[in-house]
């Protein structure tokens, strides 16, 4: 299986291509065989991705919102249209299955589009009246170029809900992938020129982190997007502090989903599954520690027992297949030796914990119960399809509980007392929350962390805030008052 792009990147408008770039591997996760080798961007071309970006954000600029918005509807069209293909290249860049793909990642690509187009055209200022003939009146205008920084679980998701509220403002973007990720932006460059976007408005730059850096760094970059790590998200922000850039950062997670003992049981237990299996557990929101009411504990635990060992685990490309494998042998590594610390530290594994004995990066969907608050397993972002089950007695401590922690991605809580619920969603840290349900993040909502989870929101009105500056232009109406 091939997936070799036509170029490693995308300045201009067009491929481009230079060889003398670092090689980056494309290795499909279901095989490992490698599908497609790429270089990463000489500083020649970072250069010339941010010069295209600059120079094609003043005209885009000054078009009119709807003629903007045109542009992004086109594209969102194009990607519906070829949502199959975009669909199996999304599924060949991660391992994530088709059954998925197909719904998740090309589509909610196009929503961000289709809103933010419509969006664009709805922006105004303020006029604010001072007394007497002066006057006040703000602007709201794009911020410049700007970088966005991917991270490998949803690559097309990423760039497009970059993309979308950055260009729909009058900004221009160079994207850099993920490097374990680096085909699916790929597309939605070629996609934004077919519908129309000026050459240079959305870039396409393949690297690792000193590719990263060196776009944050740039003096042409005015604004930041980071999805990745916290540890990422530490360097980035800092090198974005130097020269003052605006930045956007989504970062990682250890969110909590508290049932009650009043939930309803199936529901529960199929959210807590989508909590921690969807994406093969890849998912920065994921609820990973589920906390449940002790009169519930042991009935949850045997219907989340039944319900996992029937998740059907193997080719991606097979559309009956609902867990694919994990992105990369890598990130294998690393969620099985968190197993390993999960029994280390007495933790109870009710199923799972193995990986499947064929090629690729396989790991059968795993359940711990007895977990505890201070286990490794219940503080640090394990990222793969691990859930930790935790027992609880009272709302207050569950509550507690739920907030100890360093992230503040996301919550979620089940009960069937609604009173409850808005009350327990006030008290969480977190900055996007769910009562009963999980995990859905319709572009309409804003997204994002607090705490160590990040700073700034992803779509909603709230990503307004974070593509633009406001301007404020005072109006004088009579003669100027000078002392001198
Ligand atoms: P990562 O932090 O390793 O890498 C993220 C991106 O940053 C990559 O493109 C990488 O090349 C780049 N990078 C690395 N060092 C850099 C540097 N010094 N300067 C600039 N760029 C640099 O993350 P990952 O392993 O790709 O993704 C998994 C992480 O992403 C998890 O922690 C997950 O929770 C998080 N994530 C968050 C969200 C969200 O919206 N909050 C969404 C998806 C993933």
């Amino acid at each position: 299986m091939r997936a070799q792009p036509t170029a490693s990147h995308f300045i201009d408008g067009a491929y481009v291509e230079d060889t003398a770039g670092a090689v980056i591997e494309c290795v499909y996760a279901a095989t490992g065989a490698v599908i497609a080798r790429l270089h990463e961007a000489t500083p020649a071309l970072i250069d010339a991705a941010l010069a295209s970006a600059a120079r094609a954000q003043a005209d885009w600029a000054a078009l009119a919102p709807v003629e903007r918005g045109r542009v992004l509807h086109r594209a969102a069209s194009l990607i519906r249209v070829r949502n199959r293909e975009l669909s199996e290249l999304e599924t060949l860049d991660t391992g994530k299955p088709l059954q998925e793909t197909l719904v998740a990642d090309a589509s909610s690509g196009a929503d961000a589009l289709e809103y933010f187009a419509g969006f664009a055209p709805t922006v105004t200022g303020q006029t604010i009246a001072l007394g007497g003939d002066d006057f006040v009146y703000t602007l709201r205008e794009p911020l410049g170029v700007c970088v966005g920084i991917g991270a490998w679980n949803y690559p097309t998701q990423i760039a497009c809900w970059k993309a979308a509220p950055a260009l729909a403002f009058g900004n221009a973007m160079v994207f850099k992938p993920s490097e374990v990720t680096p085909l699916c932006a790929l597309k939605i460059a070629e996609i934004f020129i077919e519908a129309g976007a000026p050459p240079g408005l959305f870039n396409v730059v393949q690297g690792r982190g000193a590719v990263g850096a060196a776009l944050v760094t740039d003096p042409r970059t005015d604004k930041v997007s980071l999805t990745g790590s916290v540890p990422t998200g530490r360097k980035v922000y800092a090198a974005a502090a130097d020269g003052i850039r605006h930045v956007t950062m989504e970062l990682g997670g250890k969110s909590p989903i508290v049932i009650f003992d009043d939930a309803n049981l199936d529901d529960a237990v199929g959210a807590a599954m989508l909590g921690n299996f969807y994406s093969t557990g890849q998912i920065c929101s994921n609820g990973t520690r589920v906390f449940v009411q002790k009169g519930i504990k042991a009935r949850f635990l045997q219907r989340l027992r039944e319900r996992t060992e029937a998740i059907v685990i193997g080719d991606p490309l097979e559309e009956a297949t609902q867990m694919g494998p994990m992105v990369s042998a890598d990130q294998l590594d690393k969620v099985t030796a968190y197993i390993a610390i999960g029994q280390s530290e007495g933790a109870t594994l009710i199923t799972g914990g193995t990986r499947l004995d064929q090629p690729g990066n396989y790991l059968r969907p795993t359940v711990f119960a007895d977990v505890t608050d201070t286990m490794t397993i219940a503080r640090e972002e394990i990222f793969g399809p691990v859930m930790a089950v935790l027992e609880f007695e009272t709302e207050k401590e569950a509550i507690a509980r739920a907030n100890d922690t360093e992230f503040g991605l996301a919550a979620g809580v089940f009960t069937a007392d609604l009173a409850r619920a808005h009350r327990v969603v006030r008290r969480f840290q977190a900055g996007t929350c769910w009562i009963n349900t999980y995990n859905l993040t319709p572009v309409q909502a804003p997204f994002g962390g607090s705490k160590l989870s990040g700073v700034g929101r992803e779509n909603g009105h709230a990503a307004l805030e974070h593509y633009t500056q406001v301007k404020s232009v005072y109006v004088g109406s009579g003669p100027v008052d000078a002392p001198y």
